[in-house]
């Protein structure tokens, strides 16, 4: 999920998705069910028994699975967790779109209003026209913010969000970061190799077609490219935004306009309607480069950007000539998807966007059972005890870093299901225009940010809606958030054997967890603060190990020409390693204090513990989906994440008599928490 005000904090436990749609739908029944003979055929028909679990365990447990699933034609990637889950979520939000009685009207009317494609097509393009007639009456740069600020759908040139002062997190704090860019990352805009420099020119074509449908000269698309160049230039990748202490600069607007004069700031902050103490600039090489290009483009140049950028984020919500053409590019060209998802799916995600709260309230209603909460919480407990008793077990730890761990550890704050207030979005209005409905919703979502620029912060929000697939934890709120969608099979069921869950859903609260004291959760205090509270010793020896795990992965090649980073994808790794270990210590525990499980597929619960975790993780992509991933994505794909881990992890060379010196279990290894 993106949330165009809110560009760091929330660590999440997979990609959110790009422009590129992500996740939904294969028709497959293979979801276990309750009944223990279904729960047995789902483990085993996922298994390749052919292969050695020592040799590779992810082939192991996911090659059937793998073979008997096909990748649907409308989507880049299919998960047998994920997946299986977010097309269970999607029926059930359908039906609560489609006969909501008792429901919010606007959940209704805005989702009727995306599914009514006929009515689009009428619509045609009026609305778009009105307000790239305002751009083309643009005269100067420093009328640019207000016609920003009215249209809150783009964010053209950079991006602005609303988020905890880093140093303060009790307070709200306006940030400024690099943007502006229409492909995934800087790199994109500075191609190495043909394949690169063919995406590149077929993203110019793309545009050039794009501004054609507008009614504009299809050769701005040069202009646009030579923009987005400018900016792409000035940016940081997406491992070097992962530096969190190289983000925090306070600055006062005197600052800001000694810092980068060419941008309009006084006319930015008056359109905006905000006081500025002090704002953070998170990206302060960038905003320099900015003024300059302000400067010295051309004011024609300037527009046929704005507009592109226009086009490009309400294509969407306009007729199918352009919903098609950015699909061309976004999904088929950079994601390697053949075909549109179906128009209702496109819409159940975007009303959850949209007006995810009122969505929310409706799905738990219908989905999350009562006991649901109670049990999840149970098993949070587990894991951050598994987490405390590690802790002596640290020999790169002194006794001074350990206990503030253990404080920073008790102040997690857990949240499970669903919110305990939801936001009624006050003053939104839904009508029957899809693309006034979408911009009526960026201005409410900008107005509703803006508001709370220097107020206290409200820790009782969440930043992912309830039927979310997905868990996060934010650093600056020292919390662990799983939203119901993620806690059902096959990571959560109260019918599991108890060996499931720990090791699927388990896994997931352990990497949550884990993210508090990664290589970036490690530097916020219990308070969400972002602060030195450790020892310099205790920090290099840390860095020493994580450089073991960056290294790992490092040497990764997802195929051949696409190498993973191990620098962008250690806090996730760092994350994995610690997750599976800590959901390993949590069940043996559970053993330990007289639990007493039942076994399953034919295996036992130390046994089931690592396949229910593999098998949470089975999936697919397109060549193209994992080329990207390798580029812009923090987290490793699926394989890695389940086999590196585990072929650091003893108990799995047990469970499964791995001896030293087979794939799994190597004879060096490494081990941060
Ligand atoms: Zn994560």
């Amino acid at each position: 999920m993106h949330d165009r005000l809110r560009l760091v904090g929330l660590l999440a436990l997979v990609a959110c998705g790009a422009k590129a749609p992500v996740s939904p739908a294969p028709e497959q029944a293979a979801t276990p069910e309750n009944a223990p003979s279904a729960i047995d055929a789902a483990i085993t028909a996922a298994i390749d028994p052919s292969v050695s679990p020592c040799d590779d365990f992810y082939q192991y447990a996911c090659g059937g699975w793998i073979a008997n699933t096909p990748l649907p034609p409308d989507r880049p990637i299919v998960g047998r967790g994920f997946t299986s889950i977010s097309d269970r979520n999607q029926e059930i939000v359908r039906d609560i779109l489609e006969h909501a009685e008792g429901a919010d009207a606007r959940l209704g009317s805005y989702y009727q209003t995306c599914v009514n494609t006929d009515a689009v097509e009428a619509k045609g393009t009026a609305s778009l026209q009105a307000d790239l007639d305002r751009i083309a009456a643009l005269k100067d740069v420093a009328a640019i913010p207000a016609l920003m600020v009215s249209l809150p759908m783009i964010n053209p040139f950079f991006g602005g969000f609303v988020e905890a002062d880093f140093k303060n997190p009790e307070v709200n704090q306006f940030q400024l970061a690099q943007g502006g860019i229409g492909l995934p990352s800087r790199d994109y805009y500075f191609p190495e190799d043909d394949a690169g420099r063919e995406l590149l020119a077929a993203y110019e074509a793309h545009v050039g077609r794009m501004l054609g449908l507008a009614g504009l000269d299809p050769a701005g698309a040069a202009k646009v490219l030579a923009i987005e160049t400018a900016l792409a230039k000035a940016s940081k990748s997406p491992a070097e935004l992962r530096d969190i202490e190289a983000m925090y600069h306070p600055m006062t607007k005197a600052e800001l306009k000694r810092l980068a004069p060419g941008v309009p700031w006084d006319a930015l902050f008056t359109a905006l309607g905000i006081e500025v103490k002090a704002v953070n600039v998170t990206t302060p090489d960038f905003f320099p480069a900015l003024g300059d290009l302000l400067k010295r483009s051309k004011i024609a140049d300037l527009k046929v950007y704005l507009a592109w950028n226009l086009v490009n984020e309400a294509a969407p919500y306009l007729p199918k000539a352009f919903d098609d053409e950015s699909f061309a590019f976004y999904g088929t060209r950079l994601s390697g998807q053949a075909e549109q998802q179906p128009r209702w799916k496109r819409c159940v995600g975007r009303t959850d966007r949209a007006l995810g709260d009122l969505l929310g309230e409706a799905y738990v209603a219908q989905a999350f059972p009562g006991e649901s909460k109670d049990k999840a919480l149970k098993m949070v407990g587990d894991l951050q005890h598994a987490f405390e008793e590690g802790l002596p077990e640290l020999a790169w730890m002194d006794a001074p870093t350990r206990t503030l761990a253990k404080a920073k550890l008790d102040a997690i704050v857990n949240k499970i299901g669903y919110p305990d207030t939801w936001e009624s979005y006050e003053g939104l209005q839904v009508g029957d225009d899809i693309y006034a409905n979408q911009m009526a919703v960026a201005h409410w979502g900008q107005d509703d940010a803006l508001a709370k620029v220097g107020k206290p912060v409200d820790k009782t929000e969440w930043g992912m809606s309830v039927p979310t697939v997905n868990a996060y934890y934010n650093p600056l709120f020292n919390e662990i958030v799983f939203p119901a969608g993620i806690l059902q099979p096959p990571f959560f069921s109260a019918d599991f054997p108890t060996a499931m869950n720990y090791g699927a859903m388990g896994m997931v609260i352990g990497h949550e967890i884990t993210h508090g004291f990664d290589d970036e959760g490690r530097k916020f205090g219990p308070s969400g603060k972002l602060e030195v509270w450790w020892d310099d010793a205790v920090s290099e020896r840390f860095e020493q190990r994580a450089q073991c795990i960056a290294d790992t992965y490092d040497a990764i090649e997802v195929h051949p020409g696409t190498k993973l980073n191990g620098e962008l994808t250690l806090g996730e790794n760092i994350a994995d390693f610690g997750g599976v270990k800590l959901a390993s210590r949590a069940y043996a525990d559970w053993q330990a204090a007289g639990g007493s499980d039942f076994a399953a597929g034919g295996f036992e619960g130390s046994q089931l513990l690592f396949l229910a975790f593999a098998q949470s993780w089975c999936s697919k992509a397109t060549p193209e989906v994992e080329d990207q991933r390798a580029k812009v994505d923090p987290h490793a794909p699926p394989k890695f994440r389940v086999n590196v881990p585990l072929s650091s992890t003893p108990a799995f060379w047990e469970a499964f008599s791995c001896a030293e010196g087979t794939p799994m279990h190597p004879a060096s290894t490494c081990e941060v928490w």
